[in-house]
């Protein structure tokens, strides 16, 4: 390994200069930017393991990942040297006409690790696009397989596939969707297997398969006109943090196969190890037909995306030019050597040790120490898939009545856990931990003790 890779500070700049400059300039993702005069950015100056630290020398845990991007820990060593060393040989070339080490090697990496019979990979640069090349990709294969009459997706209430036109299509967090309806396609809508909904008493599973009939009857009378279905397995990350039992995927498995309906597993959040398998969609055992891929694919580094299928998908594409099959479809950074290298990296990171086994062990932490929450008069639920664990505040317990989301009770915690040095951004109401792999026992209970602090502050009137 050379090592050119020669960190250059920014010239020191006064912490409020720089939130002057970058108000004047840089509109934030999702932020009402009115917000930011009384709560101004946090500038971070540099990250090391599950600590960011801000332009003031103040350092906080980063317990939600960088939106829940990042495995392994800010400035990872081997993941930095991995992408030094790329940055020697080339920095990014087309996909189109050309390959590069990089890509072919993750490709056939990704191939072994992922469930069944996932074989062929479709790059693309960030989670939304992989979602629409899985989209277009169903469509496209029905069409060229003589049944141009499937156009349609069926999707999960309070799903979330990404903010494109497509993936907003199929999503159904109106927060993020309201405002667009006119300009999207006209998708079908099963209702949520979210166990939060469940009746008193009742388990995961009977709830979850409960929910799954509603899916089927949408199957049956849809199967005509219907390409794919799509879902996030077991936990709705943008909705909230909600979760269902492994058996939708399998019912939802046969009822695709039944009604020739494509499976689309959207595991950009939950893929690489965070529901406690490398994949969800190994906790009910299937192949989806299509899995999308990003977020933690680079260890959090880079923007990449991948869209997996099969050989029978990939083979109704595969014919002469003049027949007009093909998938044409690009995007300018397709496959970019720096993101595939940092994907090669987090590979090696779970190959080097268990990285799995060890996650079993601190999901245990974080469960043991989120236990005494469930009895707060407040929370309405605190639940939990390997890595991923939210806690629900409730107005009304009995009632699991929700606090009105003009209340911004979750900023209360947020700004509680920011002045104790724990980066924590809640969804609405909802408090949840996903952290890098590399947080300790130790830092796990005392971001839930902090969490707990916060929850009485938030919910003291
Ligand atoms: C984040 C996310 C996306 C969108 O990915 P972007 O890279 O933000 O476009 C899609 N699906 C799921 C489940 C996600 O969590």
């Amino acid at each position: 390994m050379t090592n050119n890779f020669v960190h250059v500070p920014p010239a020191p700049t006064a912490p409020d200069e720089l939130i002057r400059r970058d108000l004047a300039r840089v509109w934030h993702p999702c932020t009402q930017m009115k917000d930011h005069e009384q709560w101004p950015p946090v500038a971070i100056a540099r990250g090391d393991g599950v600590w960011l630290e801000d332009t003031a020398g103040k350092r906080y845990l980063d317990a939600v990942s960088s939106w829940w991007v990042n495995l392994f820990g800010h400035a990872n060593p081997h993941i930095n040297a991995a992408i030094a060393e790329q940055l020697d040989n080339i920095e990014h070339v087309m996909l189109a006409g050309f390959t590069h080490p990089s890509v072919v090697t993750l490709s056939e990496r990704l191939a072994a690790i992922t469930p069944g019979d996932l074989s062929r990979c479709f790059y693309a640069d960030n989670g939304s696009s992989a979602v629409e090349v899985a989209l277009k990709m169903s469509f496209h294969y029905w069409r060229n397989v003589g049944r141009p009459e499937k156009t349609r997706f069926a999707s999960l209430a309070n799903g979330y596939h990404g903010e494109t036109l497509g993936a907003l299509a199929v999503s159904d967090v109106p927060l993020y969707k309201q405002t667009y309806g006119p300009l999207l396609l006209d998708t079908l809508q099963a209702p949520s297997p979210d166990c939060f909904q469940r009746e008193p008493g009742e388990s995961w599973e009977s709830y979850t398969r409960r929910q799954f009939e509603p899916m089927r009857q949408l199957l049956e009378q849809h199967a005509h006109e219907l390409a794919g279905v799509i879902l996030e397995p077991l936990v709705q990350c943008a909705g909230h943090m909600r979760m269902y039992h492994p058996v939708y995927l399998e019912l939802l498995r046969e009822a695709c196969d039944e009604y020739e309906v494509h499976l689309i597993a959207d595991e950009i959040a939950v893929g690489f190890g965070r529901t406690g398998t490398m994949f969800a969609c190994e906790q009910a055992d299937i192949t989806p037909d299509f899995m999308c891929l990003s977020k933690g694919l680079t260890g959090g580094y880079l923007p990449l995306s991948v869209t997996l299928t099969n050989e029978r998908i990939y083979q109704a594409f595969y014919d002469d030019y003049e027949n007009m099959t093909a998938f044409l479809h690009s995007h300018s950074y397709c496959g970019n050597p720096l993101g595939c290298s940092a994907a090669l990296a987090t590979l090696d990171l779970f190959e080097q040790s268990p990285v799995l086994d060890d996650n079993r062990e601190l999901a245990r932490v974080m469960a043991a120490a989120a236990a005494p929450l469930a009895d707060h008069p407040h929370v309405g639920e605190v639940r939990q898939h390997g890595m991923v664990l939210a806690i629900e505040m409730v107005r009304d317990k009995a009632a699991r009545e929700p606090y009105p989301w003009q209340e911004r009770r979750g900023l209360i915690v947020y700004r509680h856990a920011m002045a104790q040095g724990i980066f924590m951004r809640p969804l609405g109401n909802v408090i949840y931990l996903m952290p890098p792999y590399v947080i300790t026992a130790e830092q796990i209970r005392w971001v839930l003790g902090v969490a707990a602090e916060g929850i009485d502050l938030a919910t003291r009137d």
